[in-house]
């Protein structure tokens, strides 16, 4: 048996006809950018979340610098966010001018409040927090937004793995100031190419990521600010709106049903599984699990050996990535050990809403068959 990460195959049969209706309207719309599509998709995604503006970009990065720019952060400030996530996080603080200043994570593979704290009183400069929802667990915003209001800081939500995530009540994008979200094809919402959004309670963040995105034009011709070209164009739109936005919910039931085999069956002393604050919440990105650091390549080559593809989230932490040591020394504060331990010993599962039951099944006896 083949138990793939993604199975676009399967995604296109079930959606296709969904997907070439949302093709035909654009296309004889004859308006291909920053036009109706958006705008109505927008509106869907900010009912999903809750929230009442959603600002359509090209993909997750763009999001999270926009929201960063868009809440005033400018070159020389400091933004805390964790050094287990993907590059893109941190990429885009420093594509804000920003310097990232890198603290723990918790045993979840969350920012760790605990460590935030102690970073922000070494470094009262930091003007932003940027916690990532690793995995599509929740981390604990209603603690990073009280950090930040005390520290004069504002909090960025990265919630590119975490669309719709709920943790003891609380949900996705209900305490920062803006919420990022990745379309990127693999992510829960995932586009046919690439898109990204923010997702707001603050008309001032709206107004301005609408600026940014578009040339830092305000109105048109009129340049106010600097910005880039970062827009989600109407083909991407519509297919979100039409095809896979409506989807969601069962797709992240699935998700969850198949996180919960797991986490019931899968019972190999040599595999831990990494539930999360609040498992029912979660949205499950992905399925973590870790294994004895020096054992994880055989692991994963067992795995594939048994057609179960695995992926590890992620294997060098931020602060350790060439394209950030080669600028100098970065910040942190406080160890890393927690962080390092996720990336040497950590593994993630197949966890996509079109695995069959027996595929899920088989993944289980896999897992359990593994010795150490
Ligand atoms: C995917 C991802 C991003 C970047 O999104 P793109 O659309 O690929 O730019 C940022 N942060 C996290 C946590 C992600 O998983």
């Amino acid at each position: 048996m083949k138990v793939v990460a993604n199975a676009f195959d399967r995604l296109w049969a079930d959606c296709q006809g969904d997907v070439m209706a949302a093709v035909a309207s654009v296309g004889a719309s004859g308006w291909w950018i920053l036009g109706p599509q958006v705008s109505a998709f927008e509106k869907e995604l900010g009912r999903h979340c809750r929230l009442p503006h959603a600002v359509g970009c090209a993909n997750g990065m763009d999001a999270i610098e926009i929201a960063l720019r868009a809440a005033g952060i400018a070159p020389g400030s400091k933004v805390l966010t964790t050094p287990l996530s993907a590059f893109a996080t941190t990429l885009a603080i420093l594509r804000a001018g920003a310097e990232p200043v890198f603290a723990d994570v918790d045993e979840h593979g969350l920012l760790d409040p605990q460590a935030a704290e102690a970073a922000l009183a070494a470094y009262p400069e930091i003007r932003a927090l940027l916690p990532v929802h690793l995995f599509g667990h929740l981390a604990d915003t209603p603690r990073f937004a009280e950090m930040a209001r005390k520290a004069g800081a504002v909090l960025i939500e990265d919630a590119a793995q975490a669309i719709g995530a709920t943790r003891n009540g609380v949900s996705t994008g209900e305490f920062g100031l803006a919420t990022c979200l990745s379309f990127y094809p693999t992510k829960n919402l995932g586009a046919m190419g690439d898109g990204g959004a923010l997702v707001t309670g603050d008309e001032g963040i709206r107004r301005r990521a609408m600026t940014l995105r578009n040339y830092g034009q305000s109105e048109k011709y009129i340049h106010t600010e600097l910005g880039m070209n970062s827009r989600l164009d109407e083909l991407q739109a519509a297919v979100l709106k039409d095809a896979f936005l409506p989807k969601l919910t069962r797709w992240t039931d699935e998700r969850r049903t198949i996180a919960r085999t797991y986490l019931d069956k899968i019972s190999s002393a040599h595999v831990t599984c990494v539930p999360g604050p609040d498992p029912v919440g979660s949205v499950w990105h992905l399925f973590p699990v870790l294994v004895a650091a020096s054992r994880r390549t055989a692991f994963a080559d067992y795995l594939q050996s048994k057609g179960v593809q695995a992926n590890l989230h992620y294997p060098v932490v931020i602060p350790d990535q060439e394209a950030i040591t080669r600028r100098g020394s970065p910040t942190v504060h406080g160890s890393l050990d927690r962080a390092r331990k996720f990336a040497t010993c950590e593994v993630s599962l197949p966890i996509h809403p079109y695995l069959t039951d027996g595929e899920v099944a088989y993944v289980v006896d896999v897992v359990n068959g593994w010795t150490g």
